[in-house]
């Protein structure tokens, strides 16, 4: 039986790797920080949710049983990511005319759609911050009580002076208050605050606000950095083993979580910290302003200007997968047709190791391939290395296939089960499924066809049958209303 008794995860907070021992084996707690839900999911989405996929999958195949928490970032998340500007899904609302709860909805659905589409798997547990709205304003409370917060007309904000009198803020990012004081301009909106770095917990709501609580300060809503801290202890207890997230996040939200934390409960929630780095685009950040902000819908359809063609969503994990997630990534064209390339010769290979035929003696030492693999994994998910792996047992398939290496029935099985142990069961990669041939295309493909059976019968005047086909559906659900234009079919709901 596995165990994680040979896995390295690098602590941003100790900054240097670490064995890793669940607190409470086989079960480990895993939050991670999940999308804020006012726009398209983009490129920056994919990196975190398929590193922490791949953690998730990979404490899995070593016997943990993961409750791993994702939140849903749906208020609180005000524009310039301090604590002034609007809520931007209530920006988003405005603009498009649509309630704050219809915006968070739809996007959250398209970024369930991006993350299947990555083979990402759902998390145990996918809370979303406006349903947490109580266990907020109960942490809050516990931190005023512990004398590390004020409130200030209507709005309640965290005390950084006097948590830094018994505690480190910034240890996390490495910040000191002096750095902080400095680089803070004093915006408008900080008026109640005592110090520029002092964060909100609870804002008291503008009357043009929409998404707003009764709380004991006001009518408002929790502060962004709040929600994470109130679902983690939640879900996860208070203290937990991994907390993860992307580098752009350590600093404030983070570093606010690891104090909101120790205000309240006395110690910190989180044991590990774990960042994967962030994406560049040929070289560049990406960002709105510098026109190259690509969507995974326009990555997968080849749809922006920057994309030489289209890139399936597993060659996006792929390229992903190829670098450590904490080194940068740059996405280019040259580099993604590589992947896609490097993708092909693996599935390839895949199917030729179902065609492969035993021979009485075995020339390859079939176990190597997922000692390696874990050794590689357990090194601080080094899945750089885990793939240069599996591209050498590409090579031995092919070898086997051309007859210059050979394996024993038994050595066979064991490769086919191991390869897709670790190819589809631990990276999560797989033969995209082809458009058309996804289960709803099929159900549409057969209505399709059960009605083109049907009009023949009624033109042939058989309505027995026709009648029978329609009722038939109806008791399936599938409403078939005839039209001018020929029969037309919907699903009850
Ligand atoms: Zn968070």
């Amino acid at each position: 039986m596995a165990t994680t008794a040979s896995l390295q995860l690098y602590n941003t907070l100790s900054r240097r790797k670490e064995p890793f021992a669940p607190l409470n084996p086989p079960h480990v707690g895993l939050y991670v920080c999940g999308p804020t839900v006012y726009g398209d999911p983009h490129l920056g989405h994919a990196r975190p949710a398929i590193t922490f996929d791949l953690l998730f999958r990979y404490l899995q195949h070593l016997g943990c049983k993961v409750r791993y928490v994702r939140n849903i970032t749906d208020v609180g998340h005000l524009e310039n990511d301090a604590d002034a500007g609007e809520d931007k899904i209530a920006k988003k609302a405005r603009l498009e005319r649509l309630e704050p709860t219809e915006v968070a909805q739809r996007y959250t659905n398209r970024y369930h759609d991006a993350m299947r589409a990555l083979n990402v798997l759902p998390p145990s547990i996918e809370p979303h911050a406006s349903g947490h709205i109580i266990e907020q304003i109960a942490l809050v409370q516990a931190i005023l009580r512990n004398g590390f917060a004020y409130e200030a007309n209507g709005s309640v904000y965290f005390d950084v002076e006097a948590y830094s009198r018994q505690h480190t803020y910034g240890k996390l990012s490495g910040r000191t208050l002096d750095e902080l004081q400095g680089g803070t301009r004093s915006l408008d909106g900080q008026g109640d605050k005592r110090q520029p770095y002092d964060f909100a917990l609870w804002k008291k709501a503008a009357p043009e606000h929409i998404m707003r609580w009764p709380s004991p300060w006001g009518e408002g809503f929790p502060g962004w950095h709040l929600e994470c801290s109130a679902m983690s202890t939640k879900y996860l207890g208070e203290e937990f083993d991994i907390h993860g997230g992307g580098l752009d996040l350590m600093f404030p939200h983070h570093e606010c979580e690891i104090a909101q934390s120790v205000a309240a409960c006395g110690h910190e929630a989180a044991r590990t910290w774990v960042h994967n780095n962030m994406i560049t685009i040929n070289g560049q950040k990406m960002g709105k302003s510098l026109g190259n902000f690509i969507t995974l819908e326009a990555l997968f359809a080849g749809s922006h200007p920057l994309l030489a063609q289209a890139y399936s969503p597993m060659t996006i994990r792929f390229f992903i997968l190829q670098a450590h997630y904490r080194s940068t990534l740059d996405f280019g064209n040259e580099a993604l047709q590589a992947a896609e390339k490097g993708l092909q010769r693996l599935l390839a290979a895949q199917q030729t190791l179902q065609q492969l035929k035993p021979t009485a003696a075995s020339t390859l030492d079939v176990p190597q391939l997922m000692a390696g693999c874990c050794a590689a994994l357990d090194d601080d998910l080094n899945t750089a290395v885990a793939l240069a792996v599996v591209a050498e047992w590409v090579k031995n398939i092919n070898s086997l296939k051309a007859g210059t290496a050979s394996l024993t029935a038994a050595d066979l099985q064991q490769l086919r089960t191991d390869f897709a142990t670790v190819v589809e069961g631990i990276l999560g990669l797989k033969e995209a499924t082809p458009a058309g041939s996804g289960q709803q295309d099929l159900s549409a493909s057969l209505i399709g066809l059960l009605l083109d059976l049907r009009q023949q019968a009624k033109a042939g005047k058989d309505f027995a049958t026709s009648d029978k086909i329609r009722n038939e559906l109806a008791a399936l659900g599938v409403a078939v209303k005839d039209t001018k234009e020929g029969a037309q079919w919907s699903l009850e709901s």
